[in-house]
C-alpha cells in the first residue's frame, strides 16, 4: 500500500450474500464484482448470530454455512489466478449465547472473524440496532435510545473480551436510523475504553463504508478512524455489500477521507 494512506483500499473485506437472507447475489456474483471493480482481495462475512428471540432468520444456519464453505473453497479454486477470496464471518454478540456462538466458531475453518453487535435485548426480545423498520425504531425510541447505546459499547468491550476475533465492525453504527441520537461524553468515553481493548488485543478496526447511505461519513466517523490510527489500530475496509453492486462502494472517497 501506498505509505501515505494508512488503509489497503486493495480489498473489500466485508461482503453479504443471499446466504443471509436479506442479500441479493449469489456467492460467485460477489467475486465477478470484486474482480470487475479491480480488487485483488475480498472476504466474505457472512452473519452468524445464535439464541436471538427475533422475528426472521436472517443470519446462516450450521446447514448455511457447510454450504458456504462448499461453494467458497470452489471459486477460491476458480478465481484463484484473478483474486484472493477469503472465507470469514460476522460475529453477531449476544452474550446471553456465548457458549453456543464459541461452539459455532468451533465448528467452522473461518479465515477472518469480524466481531458485531446488531440486537439489543429489551428484557423479553431482541431489537435490532440496525434496522430501518418503523417498529424497531419506535422500540429503541421508548427504550431510551441513549441508554441502549451506552449498553450497545458495554457489550462490544464485553464481545471482545469473549469472542476471540480480528476486527470490530461498524462500530458506531448501531442507532444509526435515529439521527437525533448524539454521541455524549459517557459515549465517548466508552469508545476510547473500547479502541485501547482493539489495541492491546491486536485487534483492527473496520471502516465501513455502507455509512455513506445514511450519512456523509463511513462508520466509524473520521474522529474515531483518526484516534484508532494514532494508537496503532489496523484499519481495515469493507463495503458491507448486500447486493453484488455495492462491492468497493465508496472506496475512492475513504481514499480521500484518509489521505494526509
Ligand atoms: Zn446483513
Ligand atoms: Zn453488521
Amino acid at each position: 500500500m501506498p505509505p501515505s494512506l494508512l488503509i489497503d483500499l486493495s480489498g473489500d473485506h466485508h461482503i453479504h450474500t443471499k446466504l443471509c437472507n436479506h442479500a441479493s447475489g449469489e456467492m460467485e456474483d460477489y467475486v465477478q464484482a470484486a474482480i470487475g471493480k479491480g480488487l485483488r482481495s475480498m472476504t466474505f462475512l457472512e452473519h452468524l448470530e445464535c439464541g436471538l428471540r427475533y422475528e426472521q432468520q436472517i443470519w446462516l444456519t450450521s446447514e448455511l454455512f457447510e454450504q458456504y464453505f462448499a461453494e467458497g473453497g470452489r471459486l477460491q479454486q476458480k478465481y484463484t489466478d484473478q483474486i484472493e477470496v477469503r472465507l470469514g464471518v460476522e460475529i453477531g454478540w449476544n452474550a446471553l449465547a456465548a457458549d453456543e456462538l464459541r461452539a459455532a466458531l468451533a465448528r467452522f475453518p473461518f479465515e477472518h472473524r469480524g466481531l458485531s453487535c446488531h440486537f439489543y435485548f429489551d428484557g423479553s426480545r431482541h431489537l435490532n440496532l440496525l434496522s430501518s423498520k418503523q417498529e424497531h425504531i419506535t422500540a429503541l425510541r421508548a427504550a431510551e435510545a441513549e441508554q441502549v447505546l451506552a449498553a450497545y459499547f458495554v457489550s462490544l468491550i464485553e464481545a471482545c473480551g469473549e469472542i476471540p476475533c480480528d476486527k470490530l465492525c461498524h462500530l458506531d453504527a448501531a442507532l444509526r436510523h435515529l439521527p437525533e441520537v448524539r454521541l455524549t461524553s459517557r459515549h465517548q468515553e466508552q469508545i476510547s475504553q473500547l479502541l485501547d481493548i482493539l489495541r492491546v488485543k491486536g485487534i483492527a478496526l473496520e471502516v465501513n463504508t455502507s455509512g455513506y447511505a445514511v450519512r456523509p461519513a463511513p462508520y466509524p466517523g473520521l474522529e474515531i478512524i483518526r484516534q484508532a490510527a494514532a494508537m496503532g489500530i489496523a484499519l481495515i475496509p469493507g463495503s458491507d455489500a448486500h447486493h453484488p453492486e455495492q462491492v468497493g462502494r465508496h472506496f475512492e472517497q475513504i481514499r480521500q477521507l484518509l489521505s494526509p
